[in-house]
């Protein structure tokens, strides 16, 4: 028998129609690129944002369709966010600190129709332009009066402001399936080329509710949100979307992520609630630190992407009263996986014990089932040692890369997403990371392929054998560490090697360090043990 309750699609757009009806009066501020700070209300966003819709249309971008954004976190953004998901179109948020042969790839690989971007970006967009076939329209995110000077993109640029004077607000929001897909980010958190995860309407709308409830991010209308993650990155953690559902205050700090610029928009706009990677807050403690500052609003603070360290755990909570929400989640996932709240009979537990816990990556949202399997795919038990790969299920988990053909092989391993981390589970459901499959660099939250890093340095003709690993950093979590056999003979030296990558990545991939060694070790079938290699060098930057 049928339930006979009404079929309702789950649409982006109905998160902006609620914000704009419930929470019409609510504030969104931003930190402009421009320089100033700008501050409207839901009713605002939600009007521009139909306006948009209607200039997408004028720009003849299809149902389906893929827009891309090039833009730091603003109202703009969030703009784009609603008109391009909303009309039907697919927002794809390109990651501003991707080389620009990456940044060229992804967009050719999206097909594009139109590049929106924020002014500060356009010597980026000056020189992907020509190595693109599509697309042949790029929007520049200000008005009239910051429009940047641009030679190279005659005929091409258009300004974000203008477009909007051109048509008024009058949109219907399609009644879309809530299967067809809603935006896209790729990720380079594996190895070889970047990989779109493409997700839905439907995916977006479980992941906001799940995302919102109390044990998970735990959001509501009373919040002030600063979203530091960027929403070029996993959509944000999904803030954007979640704040127009619970009706929170949102507070975007643009480009300015340094330790002073975070504190004056915290106190200014009286945040409870932000988050980011650990990198960022760092740079914020040490702001606050030194001159001695606290936080008169801020009460909790949500940090993933990279291990929370539990001396930051104790900072926050012991010296300014901010209550630490450790999370974990990828790209694949929307990203939300786990959250670290306590469960009730953890709450009497010592403060030692209770850091014990915050070190972990926290307990599965409601939606998202995870496992832990042995090298022969068999399930190990949950008992806080046995540590194995991770896998993971769920409604807003990816389970194809956008563009795969019918022969490419799926991800998934018998229905289940194999997420690249290895991890422990505790009784309690507390899942811990503890190492990683997958080989790639996370340096400040964002990703360095080391096999990119290997075959750039292979180039070089004295160099034998190339070895990139992550080496822990107090800084940046981790940065690329260089281990080179060189060619008989050769006076390669360190600076010369690191030199040779000018212009070849971005660079902030250049390796910090070279290290010459004799030889690396190999297993059975050839393949470089890295694993030695990490343990060896895994403290290289601490103790330098
Ligand atoms: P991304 O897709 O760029 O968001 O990266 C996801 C990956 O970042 C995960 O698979 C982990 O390797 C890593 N990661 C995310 N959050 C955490 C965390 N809290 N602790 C440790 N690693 C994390």
């Amino acid at each position: 028998m049928q339930g006979l309750m009404m079929q309702q699609p789950l649409l982006v757009a109905s998160l902006l129609a609620h914000a704009e009806r419930h929470h019409g009066g609510q504030e969104i501020v931003s930190r402009r690129v421009e320089g100033d700070i700008h501050r409207y209300r839901y009713r605002d966003l939600a009007q521009r944002a139909r306006r948009m819709a209607n200039v997408l249309e004028g720009l003849g971008v299809k149902p389906g369709e893929r827009v891309g954004t090039l833009a730091w976190n603003g109202y703009r953004h969030m703009e784009l966010y609603f008109a391009v998901s909303g009309s039907g179109s697919v927002l794809h948020t390109l990651n501003p600190r991707l080389h620009v042969d990456q940044l060229a790839y992804i967009i050719e690989h999206a097909e594009d129709r139109v590049v929106f971007f924020d002014a500060t970006f356009l010597p980026l967009i000056e020189s992907v332009a020509p190595r693109v076939k599509s697309p042949k329209v790029f929007v520049a995110m200000t008005d009239r009066a910051h429009m940047p000077q641009a030679n190279d993109l005659t005929g091409m640029l258009m300004c974000y402001e203008d477009l909007l004077e051109l048509h008024d607000d009058v949109f219907e929001w399609p009644l879309l399936d809530e299967n067809s897909a809603s935006s896209l980010c790729y990720t380079s958190g594996t190895t070889g080329n970047p990989k779109g995860v493409l997700y839905s309407h439907r995916s977006t709308l479980l992941h906001t509710y799940a995302a919102a409830l109390p044990d998970s991010l735990n959001c509501s209308a009373r919040d002030v949100i600063l979203p530091v993650v960027p929403m070029f990155h996993v959509n944000a953690w999904g803030l954007p979307y979640i704040a127009c559902m619970v009706g929170a205050k949102l507070v975007f700090p643009g480009p300015a992520l340094d330790g002073k610029s975070l504190y004056e928009l915290i106190e200014a706009e009286q945040v409870t609630l932000s988050a980011g990677v650990p990198t960022v807050w760092q740079g914020l403690l040490t702001h606050v630190g030194e001159r001695q500052e606290t936080f008169a609003s801020m009460r909790r603070t949500i940090i993933g992407g990279a291990p929370c360290p539990t001396a930051m755990t104790a900072q926050f909570q012991e010296r300014y009263q901010v209550d630490v929400l450790h999370a974990w989640g990828m790209t694949e996932l929307s990203p939300v996986g786990t959250v670290c709240s306590f469960k009730p009979h953890q709450l009497s537990l010592s403060t030692e014990e209770r850091y014990t816990v915050q070190a972990k990556q926290g307990r599965s949202v409601f939606g998202i089932d995870m496992k832990i399997v042995g090298p022969d795919g068999e399930a190990l038990p949950w008992d806080g040692h046995a540590a194995g790969d991770l896998l993971v299920r769920g409604q807003w988990v990816t389970r194809q890369y956008f563009g795969a053909g019918d022969g490419d092989a799926s991800p998934l391993r018998d229905g289940w997403f194999p997420t690249g981390d290895v991890a422990k589970i505790d009784p309690d459901g507390f899942m811990q990371i503890t190492d990683r499959s997958k080989d790639v660099i996370k340096s400040g939250g964002e990703w360095i392929s080391s096999t990119d890093i290997e075959n750039v340095a292979c180039l070089h003709p004295e160099v034998a054998t190339a070895v990139c690993i992550a080496a822990r950093h107090p800084k940046w979590d981790e940065r690329p560490l260089l281990l080179i056999v060189k060619k008989p003979g050769s006076a390669l030296g360190g600076g010369e090697m690191l030199a040779f990558f000018d212009g070849r990545v971005a660079k902030w991939w250049t390796p910090d360090a070279v290290v010459f060694v004799e030889s690396v070790p190999l297993g059975a079938t050839g393949k470089v043990l890295k694993n030695q290699l990490r343990d060896q060098y895994r403290d290289y930057y601490l103790s330098a």
